[in-house]
């Protein structure tokens, strides 16, 4: 073939000049980031497709890492570090060294620590999620105890359910079960790998049953489909249990041993008929009954939640308790093909080998000692139960000054479109008197800062990368970081040896450090930058059932079904997993429903955006190009409301202006709406304070609305 068609083809060739580089694409979640091969000339990435060598996602990639050139390669990067020059929010800048940003900001803090106090700086970290531990750590030794980040609206409140009623997380062991319960997750968009292992043991017979208010693509998969009402999860779970109890189905030896507060638990459960679920769920009593035969009668069962659809919604961690409960109530806990405890090995991530992630994270002294942490006060629960700074309390902190003020932010891809209300984050930011802010791109959130730093892309520095499976990889740079990006590691061990921390370990760079935590496992960075294609760790064998021994990590050392946490520091919660309705939902306010006949549930993913962060990307706006809601044809008709009209979505905050997508993955009396999309920010039509009392969550998947075809036409 010639030169030039093979030019064409992007044929990787000594007479083309093209190479293949490997790298990951770390767009979305922590649980995916699929393997990239980057052909790259002169350079430059000319192609991007999946390696089929990685052992995660064995070559696939979805439509934003397909987009992979357009999003390193997209025109909104930050080129250098910048200050402000003119008013907040006015996205005046003017370039500056990286050594003046680092002075400034080392500066600034190192002031704040000797003349006032360290806590008054907070410290955040959004997307991406890989820089977690070592902000951490920074925050802690600069002396300020407020260190967050994107977890606070969502994957805490879920871990918040596991710790309440197991004492830890319990991962589903799907390659081992024979029936999975999927509690509104949809891996077919946000874990493609994942998905895949699903609908492999799918073929192979396994049981699948799918709790979810949309016909969602892993839904349209199950055997049974529980389509409930948004927010009464909580309802519906309740309605298994007395299935499961009156039925004699449970598993009675480990509920005797095992179980703290049974008996209240199935005397508050008998109130749960199918009949009384199916009133407030909305799907029908014999499918409630259905599901729970199956999923209790199946051995092994494992239960797959979701990071965050069912916390998302005022009542959400009860709501959550009391679906996990149905883990314990059959027995399915840690065993195989049941869910299984797994310690985090580095990030949020399982991977079955020992590290010093935890030790590595560990305040210098207890998190008593410092002042309070952000949301002390109103989330105690969260407090007992997590080392963090509960993120969704720094606007208010910020805003109030109460219990004492939030001065300065150093922050890491912050969305400002993550909180409900995104006028009042945006007051927030601009009430700071000195924020930083990292990222790729010159979102949002940066037009506030004082100081923009430009990050660089996953392709062009290099990071550890651990999976699930205990398969591991070092990545090395395809190409050079773009105009003066930085890797954030690099910022961030920078700005460790700049700020007053007394850490020398920090001091010595993000390779010592990885170095440190890895060393337990015998990995270390030097043996891994000699596997391209990655390896699977040495894995460190489980032991089945520990709790037989051990009891379980929580305060009666059983499963608790009456948690003892919240009888304690929150008893106006509940105990038991008692299920309320949505704060705002026809039950608990009927006269307003009248005016706002619809629940609005926003935020659900779609396969090619994650949050605000693919918009930007033509192949990827393309696919959907205005704002739009999905909403059922049976609201749609009655209004007059056809495909691609324009409407209005009113709450009783807001109203913003959208597209009807009309579509049968839509429930009737539902209006779904992705969140953060820059021209119609669905998060400005909930107030700040709609939360779950026990997390702090915000109710984006459960509120009342109304809709309305634009200009009366
Ligand atoms: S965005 Fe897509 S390609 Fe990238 S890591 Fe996630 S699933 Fe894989």
């Amino acid at each position: 073939m010639d030169a030039e068609r093979l030019l064409k083809g992007k044929i990787a060739c000594d007479e083309t000049g093209i190479e293949i580089k490997r790298s990951i694409c770390s767009i979305c979640n922590p649980g995916s980031h699929c393997g990239l091969d980057l052909y790259i000339k002169d350079g430059e990435i000319v192609k991007v497709e999946g390696t089929l060598e990685h052992k995660n996602s064995g070559g696939t990639l979805c439509s934003k890492g397909a987009a992979t050139r357009q999003y390193v390669y997209s025109p909104d990067r930050i080129k250098r570090p910048m200050k402000r020059d003119g008013e907040k929010g006015a996205g005046k800048f003017k370039e500056i060294s990286w050594e003046e940003a680092y002075q400034t900001i080392a500066e600034r803090f190192n002031r704040l620590k000797k003349e006032e106090f360290p806590e008054e700086a907070a410290f955040f970290v959004g997307y991406e999620k890989w820089i977690r531990p070592f902000v951490q750590r920074l925050a802690y030794y600069y002396g300020s105890p407020n260190y967050c980040n994107e977890s606070c609206t969502c994957f805490k409140a879920m871990y918040m359910a596991w710790k309440l009623d197991f004492g830890e997380l319990a991962q589903p062991d799907v390659g081992n079960t024979n029936c999975l319960l999927v509690w509104s997750s949809n891996p077919l968009y946000t874990n493609t790998p994942q998905a895949q292992m699903i609908l492999d043991r799918r073929e192979n017979g396994m049981k699948l049953i799918v709790v979810d208010p949309r016909i969602s693509p892993i839904a349209a998969h199950a055997d049974i489909h529980l389509m409930l009402k948004p927010g009464t999860d909580g309802a519906l779970a309740l309605g298994m249990a007395n299935v499961i109890i009156n039925e004699g189905l449970y598993d009675k030896g480990f509920v005797e041993k095992h179980l703290h507060g049974f008996a209240e638990y199935s005397e508050y459960v008998r109130g749960f008929t199918p009949e009384t679920a199916e009133g407030i769920t909305g799907v029908p009593r014999e499918k409630i009954a259905e599901a729970a035969r199956l999923y209790a009668c199946t051995k092994p069962a494992a239960f797959m939640p979701s990071a965050s659809p069912v916390v998302h919604h005022t009542n959400g961690l009860q709501n959550y308790r009391a679906a996990l409960l149905l883990v314990a109530l059959t027995g399915n806990i840690d065993v195989k093909g049941g869910n299984l405890f797994k310690d985090m090995t580095w990030l949020e991530v399982p991977s079955g080998f020992p590290t010093r992630f935890q030790e590595y994270i560990t305040p210098p002294r207890p998190l008593a000692e410092y002042r309070p942490r952000l949301g002390s006060r109103e989330f105690p629960v969260w407090m007992e139960l997590t080392n963090d700074a509960h993120g969704g309390m720094l606007r208010r902190q910020i805003m109030t000054k109460d219990p004492y003020p939030i001065k300065y932010l150093m922050a890491f891809g912050l969305n400002v479109r993550m909180w409900p209300d995104t006028c009042y984050t945006i007051e927030a930011l601009k009430k700071l008197e000195f924020f930083v802010n990292t990222d790729i791109f010159l979102t949002d959130a940066c037009r506030y800062a004082d100081i923009v730093l430009p990050a660089c892309t996953s392709v062009e520095r290099s990071e550890f990368k651990n999976y699930p499976s205990g398969y591991v990889l070092y990545t090395s740079p395809a190409i050079e970081p773009l105009y003066e990006s930085k890797s954030d590691a690099d910022i961030i061990f920078e700005l460790a040896k700049r700020l007053d921390t007394g850490d020398d370990l920090m001091k010595k760079g993000y390779e010592y450090n990885l170095d440190w935590v890895l060393e337990p496992s015998g990995m270390t960075v030097e043996g891994l930058k000699k596997e391209p294609f990655g390896i699977m760790a040495p894995q460190t064998p489980h032991k089945y059932k520990r709790y037989e021994e051990e009891g379980f990590p929580t305060p009666s050392g059983k499963v608790e079904c009456a948690s003892e946490v919240i009888g304690r520091v929150q008893p106006s919660a509940g105990a038991l997993p008692v299920y309320k309705p949505p704060g705002l939902s026809r039950e608990a306010q009927p006269e307003l429903a009248k005016e706002y006949p619809l629940v609005l549930n926003t935020g659900s993913r779609m396969p090619m955006y994650l949050h605000s962060r693919t918009f930007r990307l033509p192949w990827i706006s393309s696919i959907r190009p205005a704002p739009a809601a999905d909403i059922s044809r049976d609201d749609a008709s009655p209004l007059g409301i056809s495909q691609g009209d324009e409407i209005i979505i009113k709450t009783p905050k807001a109203q913003i202006k959208v597209r009807a997508n009309i579509s049968e993955m839509a429930q009737k009396g539902v209006v779904f709406v992705y969140h953060s999309y820059p021209g119609a920010d669905v998060n400005t039509l909930i107030e700040a304070d709609y939360l779950d009392p026990i997390s702090g969550f915000p109710g984006f998947k459960s509120l009342l609305c109304s809709i309305e075809k634009a200009g009366g036409q």
